[in-house]
């Protein structure tokens, strides 16, 4: 087992397959899109498929896949179904926009994926578009149709933003009455790719909580499994369940089991941290596994305690998409 220096098991990777993105969320990046990375700067699925063979030996037994939106990388199941097939990986889920995803839930099922993150910040069509600067509502939802079909179990990412879709806070909750979803609502963070300035958190974990129970005043917390970012809820009677998340707050770096690597190949430890290792120069400078792996240990064993601590030592970060760290 992988244990950093301040106690706490590594076990979660998540990995950025792309910074491209078929939708412009207000909240990750800018409405013309980012200066994409060129196909050298991006890690191939061969030096992808390295570092995840080498991190699941060592420990990993989660990864996420992620962005950028994973399903306009081309060729994607080919590299989703190499990895589910690595010997002591337990799990392998997906975080996706949901835009093209559902001619794949059948794949996905296929090779073991049993749960997806799909980012859903509003029921309202208008409303998304205004959010996504895309008309795609329908195509999202076609998606979270085929995941409950397929058993798959889905967790709705909203992100809350001031003068957006705060009033589609009750609603989403309510989706979870006749849903088996987990809506998880996830404080806005400033990784906006300077798309918009982050003027500080309006709606925090304790706001979004009290506007629930205003409304739903015999929601019961439930318990958090284990590593878990968000504090969990459960409407009596509902099939589903609800999830804060404080990410912009950042209350649970103290169990912080995950590290990232984005689609350049930065290996970061915290999602706050400029990046503390290349992997993908490693892998292309010719080091052998054992070296790789020697690298990769020492990174873990710097670990910054906290967020807050990242952002002390000078993160510059905060300025990038989440499209390029991975959200
Ligand atoms: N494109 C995929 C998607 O949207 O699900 C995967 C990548 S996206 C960067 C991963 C998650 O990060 C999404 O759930 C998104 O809502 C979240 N995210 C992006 N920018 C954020 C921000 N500034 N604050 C909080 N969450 C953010
Ligand atoms: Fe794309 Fe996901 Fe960022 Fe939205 S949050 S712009 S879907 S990468």
């Amino acid at each position: 087992m992988l244990i950093d220096n301040h106690g706490r098991p590594i076990n979660y990777l998540r990995l950025a397959v792309t910074d491209r993105c078929n939708l412009r969320c207000f909240y990750c990046m800018p409405e013309d899109g980012l200066n994409w990375l060129s196909r050298k700067e991006l890690m191939s699925y061969e030096e992808m498929l390295r570092a995840c063979t080498l991190l699941v030996s060592m420990g990993i037994q989660k990864i996420r896949i992620t962005g950028g939106e994973p399903f306009v990388r081309k060729d994607i199941m080919s590299l989703l179904t190499s990895i589910s097939e690595l010997k002591g990986l337990d799990e392998l889920s997906i975080t996706t926009n949901g835009v093209l995803t559902a001619p794949y839930v059948e794949q996905l099922k296929n090779i073991g994926v049993k749960s997806v993150n799909l980012s859903l910040d509003t029921l309202d069509a208008g409303r998304f578009f205004a959010i996504t600067r895309r008309d795609e509502f329908a195509a999202v939802m076609a998606t979270l149709d085929e995941l409950l079909k397929h058993d798959i179990e889905v967790k709705i990412n909203a992100v809350v933003m001031d003068g957006k879709n705060t009033q589609d806070i009750i609603p989403l909750v309510e989706l979870t009455k006749e849903l088996p979803v987990s809506v998880r609502f996830i404080e806005e963070m400033p990784f906006n790719g300077d798309g918009h300035i982050y003027t500080g958190l309006n709606w925090d974990h304790i706001r979004i909580l009290d506007t629930i129970k205003e409304h739903f005043p015999e929601i019961k917390k439930i318990e958090d499994p284990a590593y878990s970012t968000a504090y969990n809820y459960h409407v009596p009677g509902h099939k589903g369940d609800v999830g804060i998340i404080a990410a912009y707050s950042r209350t649970f770096c103290g169990t912080c089991n995950r590290v990232r690597i984005t689609p350049q190949g930065t290996l970061k430890n915290c999602l706050y941290d400029n990046g503390v290792l290349n992997v993908k120069d490693l892998i292309r400078a010719g080091k052998s596994d054992a070296d790789v792996k020697e690298s990769l240990l020492i990174a873990f064993n710097n670990r910054v305690k906290d967020g807050w601590e990242a952002e002390s030592l000078g993160s510059t970060g905060i300025h990038e998409s989440m499209a390029t760290i991975g959200g």
